[in-house]
């Protein structure tokens, strides 16, 4: 089969070759399937590039990311001709992921592809649209109904803020996007943000207890940004906090969970379970909005073109997604 294939020299630099790979070396797994399309994240980026050490053991099919049909199935639920989603999981980083024309995966990994959503679709949500709607269905569990108020949504042009802002004004919250790209304002207020708020006023000088005024928050950027966010939440609110694009610190005081009673839910893709993503496709399947996520948009490329991508994706210089058609 044809597939990225990435290695660690002796020296500790990191190689990348697009070339036949052996089949017989995939993982071992219940189900293999034909991947079509995987996606590029920031964090394959880095699995190229080495910058970070998300990548484990060497060799590795790099890929997150993936949706395709199953050729080979041992387990009783799944059959040959089923499309799948896959996202997470270590793929890409403990196991071999989807930059490649296969994929052999455990059974609990796979999700069935919902119906109405077709594999570019899927792809161009790929973990960051997922991740997003956990995000909104931890807030939702958490109880809170649009009644409540507003809810921040922070890192709002990157590819969760703006799933986020999609899927809460689908579900008739008032999403209000927070950015350090007031350029992208008619952007973020077409994808369904009721406001869009300098970034900058958020992660400076705080009060401990700043005024109550989110009922909750979505927060991809940590550090003092979610700090700040903790100060204004409302009392009994919810901040779901996923990513740390702006940092992994986190300085803040007791005062928002003990006087205000607010819940800090953490949410993590990767590893969370079967029923909870079958849950979240569920949603995407129904809040995807075509002409908000042609507003996303998302570049086709080839598995020659996912390298460049992967190393674009670092620099920051990438708007939308990047689906990786295999077979393209
Ligand atoms: P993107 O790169 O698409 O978006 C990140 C956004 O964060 C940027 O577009 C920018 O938005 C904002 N941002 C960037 N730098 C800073 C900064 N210094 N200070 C404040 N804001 C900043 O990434 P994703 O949306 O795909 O991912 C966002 C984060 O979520 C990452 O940290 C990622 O690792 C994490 N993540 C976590 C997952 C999980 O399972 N927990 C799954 C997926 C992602 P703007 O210009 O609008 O402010």
């Amino acid at each position: 089969m044809r597939g990225w294939l990435l290695n660690k020299t002796d020296a500790g630099e990191i190689t990348s070759h697009l070339g036949d790979v052996d089949e017989t070396d995939l993982p071992t797994g219940e189900v293999t399937f034909a991947v079509s399309h995987s996606t590029i994240n920031y964090k394959d980026g880095l699995a190229f590039t080495g910058r970070m050490p998300v990548v484990r053991s060497y060799p590795m099919v790099p890929g997150i990311d993936g949706v395709g049909v199953i050729t080979q199935s041992h387990d009783e639920g799944q059959n040959v001709g089923d499309h799948v989603i896959v996202n997470g999981w270590g793929l890409g980083e403990t196991r071999w992921g989807c930059l490649a024309e296969k994929a052999r995966v455990a059974a609990h990994m796979t999700i069935p592809l919902p119906n109405g959503i077709t594999p570019l679709e899927a792809m161009t949500v790929g973990t960051a649209g997922y991740t997003a709607m956990l995000c909104v269905q931890r807030l939702l569990r958490h109880g809170l109904k649009p009644s409540d108020g507003p809810i921040a949504v922070t890192g709002a042009s990157g590819g969760v803020g703006s799933f986020a802002i999609m899927f809460l004004s689908s579900l008739g919250f008032e999403a209000v996007a927070i950015t350090g790209k007031l350029s992208e304002s008619d952007y973020l207020i077409s994808l369904g943000a009721s406001d869009v708020r300098d970034r900058g006023d958020f992660g400076g000088k705080f009060k401990p207890m700043e005024r109550e005024t989110w009922a909750g928050a979505i927060d991809s950027v940590g550090s003092n940004t979610l700090a700040h966010l903790l100060a204004a939440t409302k009392a009994d609110g919810c901040v779901a906090a996923c990513g740390n694009a702006r940092g992994m610190d986190l300085t803040t005081t007791v005062f928002p969970f003990i006087l205000r009673g607010i819940t800090l839910a953490g949410v993590d893709s990767v590893m969370i379970d079967h029923a909870r993503r079958l849950e979240a496709w569920a949603a995407i399947a129904d809040h995807l909005d075509r002409k908000k996520l042609n507003l996303i948009g998302s570049e086709i490329v080839t598995l020659e073109g996912a390298k460049d991508k992967a190393h674009e994706i670092l620099e920051g210089s990438l708007r939308g997604r990047v689906v990786v058609d295999i077979n393209g």
